[in-house]
């Protein structure tokens, strides 16, 4: 995304989703038509939008949403709620799975911005190190899977990238984090960046779609015992089982992650 539109002065913007703006559509029009996109980078399941009117475009695709590059001559995914043209014909659509927000926000308020002025490092940034992580856990009371999934402490975790890590770790979800050993955090530091950089070599989800709307490569190969209930795990053979965790459902081997230790 970066490569295709960073350059460019955006000159169309439509939105039949004006429910996603933190301000009326047409103030939103208003303050990013003309402008041009110097660069764009992710932060979590953030996208940041920097315009060169010192301000930051934030995206977040809520359940999933297909972001995909359109040039003048191609034709448009049928579905779409956003589309931002450029002035070069170039653009991109938007097609949102449930719910998204599209927030413009001045450079100098993005810390007072509530939804990720408070955003964790995500395990790729450069700060992530095993001592960093050590101390984001230190003093901490709840148990590890509501902890890696909550934004706020690490940005970039969701319920697919959280399974195996846990289960490589041998850790079960619901295991408080006062429970876990220095050798069990440091089992779950390494897979927790792995997981991310192979997806991310793949394409990402095999049911996602990245900018020129191709599939990711990363799916049912790659796990390890997410989303694979009934299955033997790969480690004892015992069946995998879908456990509730909280609001989320969790997959573990009952046997390598053991609740009680
Ligand atoms: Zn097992």
């Amino acid at each position: 995304m970066e490569k295709e539109i960073s350059g460019k002065k955006i000159s169309k913007v439509e939105v039949s989703n004006p429910k996603c703006l933190n301000m009326p559509l047409e103030k939103f029009r208003k303050a990013i038509v003309g402008k041009t996109i110097e660069s764009v980078e992710n932060r979590g399941k953030w996208l940041f939008i920097k315009l060169d009117s010192k301000c930051f475009l934030l995206f977040n695709p809520g359940m999933g949403a297909d972001v995909i590059h359109f040039k003048p001559e191609d034709k448009l995914p049928e579905k779409y709620q956003l589309k931002v043209t450029l002035r070069d014909g170039t653009g991109f659509t938007i097609r949102v799975w449930w719910f998204c927000y599209l927030h413009l926000v001045p450079q100098d308020k993005l810390g007072e911005h509530k939804l990720t002025g408070k955003l964790g490092l995500s395990p790729l940034d450069k700060g992530f190190t095993l001592d960093y992580f050590k101390q984001l856990l230190a003093n901490n009371r709840g148990n590890i899977k509501s902890f890696l999934l909550d934004q706020k402490n690490i940005a970039g975790i969701g319920n697919v990238y959280v399974q195996d890590p846990l289960f490589e770790a041998r850790i079960h979800p619901k295991r408080k984090i006062r429970s876990l050993t220095e050798k069990e955090i440091e089992a779950l530091y390494k897979p927790l960046q792995s997981i991310l950089k192979e997806s991310i070599k793949l394409g990402g989800l095999a049911y996602e779609k990245d900018f020129h709307g191709k599939y990711g490569g990363y799916g049912k190969n790659q796990y390890r015992i997410a989303y694979k209930p009934g299955q033997p795990c790969p480690v004892c053979q015992t069946t995998i089982e879908k456990v509730k965790t909280g609001s989320t459902s969790s997959f573990i081997c009952p046997k390598c992650q053991d609740l009680d230790d």
